[in-house]
């Protein structure tokens, strides 16, 4: 653990960190080196996905004292890219943009942390501790805003919805889902652990293979490529989210791949969020069950013994580690 002195700055939002999530993205930091560090550092304080108080702002911030805050993770690039230029940072066109905990910046995984004004997002102070799922709904909430503006384009009219991995990216995707009004099918390999019946307390489908049905609209979370296959062929509109992690050719079916032609088929990709689907993903967990909220959170782990949120246990969703 590296003790990094708190400097904080009058024109930022200093904020008492909270919690901060754990996810695939820090264990690749920590196994396999991804991940850079300031310049001039051989060390990154981690994590990105937050969770704290505010203790002071600047006045012209949207923020107060006492706010509960999750912290933007992306900056966007010097340069400009015409991106960044429009303040669409998520959607950076050079790749030069920092991110907290992950690229040219410490994360928050630390008791205080502090961030320019626009980059700290309010949540409903009732979330509590679910307020730490705020950054991974912000991925979810972009991945619906992608899907939404292809299937309108398509003129969709959106009834079903599948979603590979249940995961906590593919669990809110489907929370996000259901609250679309969508008949949601999620799609895991487990067959006992927690994920089944947060599947269905939220009324979605739970399969343990992907179902033979055509649907509307995919969010797939899981990168595996014969489920990404399986997926582009039964979906009109789909959303990946999830990183195949392999450097090996991935067989394409013609025939599949003909499909998405003639059916005017859209496949997107999505990565990151900006502020409006940092608002829409807060505004979706506010509305959300507290209950089924908090099964998403299974385990907890104090900043002590940090390095325990990395060992992968099979009933995992989200593992957070407690900063106070
Ligand atoms: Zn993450
Ligand atoms: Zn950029």
């Amino acid at each position: 653990m590296v003790d990094v002195e708190f400097v904080g700055r009058a024109d930022e939002v200093v904020v008492d960190g909270l919690l901060v999530g754990v996810c695939g993205t820090d264990t690749e930091i920590v196994r396999d080196g991804f991940g850079e560090p300031p310049p001039g550092r051989e060390e990154l304080v981690l994590f990105h996905e937050s969770l704290g108080r505010v203790v002071s702002a600047p006045a012209d911030a949207d923020v107060r004292a006492g706010d509960l805050v999750v912290g933007v993770v992306r900056r966007p690039d010097p340069a400009p890219c015409p991106a960044c230029a429009a303040g669409a940072w998520d959607y950076c066109r050079n790749g030069r943009y920092l991110e907290r905990g992950i690229k040219g910046l410490d994360g928050y995984g630390a008791r205080r942390w502090s961030v320019p004004p626009g980059f700290a997002v309010r949540l409903d102070p009732a979330l509590g501790d679910a307020g730490v799922l705020a950054e991974p709904a912000s991925v979810v909430a972009k991945a619906w805003a992608r899907g939404r503006r292809a299937w309108e384009e398509a003129h969709v009219a959106p009834r079903t919805a599948l979603v590979t991995g249940a995961g906590p990216i593919g669990l809110l995707a489907a929370l996000l889902g259901v609250r679309l009004g969508l008949e949601v099918h999620v799609v895991d390999r487990v067959a006992d652990g927690p994920k089944p019946d947060l599947v269905r307390a939220l009324g979605a489908h739970y399969h343990r293979e992907v179902p033979d049905v055509a649907v509307d609209v995919a969010v797939e979370c899981t990168g595996a490529p014969s489920v990404i296959w399986s997926v582009v062929r039964r979906s009109s509109v789909l959303v990946l989210a999830g990183l195949t992690g392999t450097h090996d050719p991935l067989p394409l079916d013609p025939a599949v791949f003909d499909g998405v032609v003639l059916g005017n088929k859209a496949v997107l990709g999505t990565v990151n969020a900006g502020l409006a689907d940092y608002r829409a993903g807060a505004a979706a967990l506010a509305e959300a069950d507290r209950s089924w909220l908090a099964g998403l959170i299974t385990r907890r782990v104090p900043l002590e013994r940090f390095t325990d949120a990395f060992e992968r246990r099979d009933d995992d969703v989200k593992v957070v580690v407690d900063l106070a």
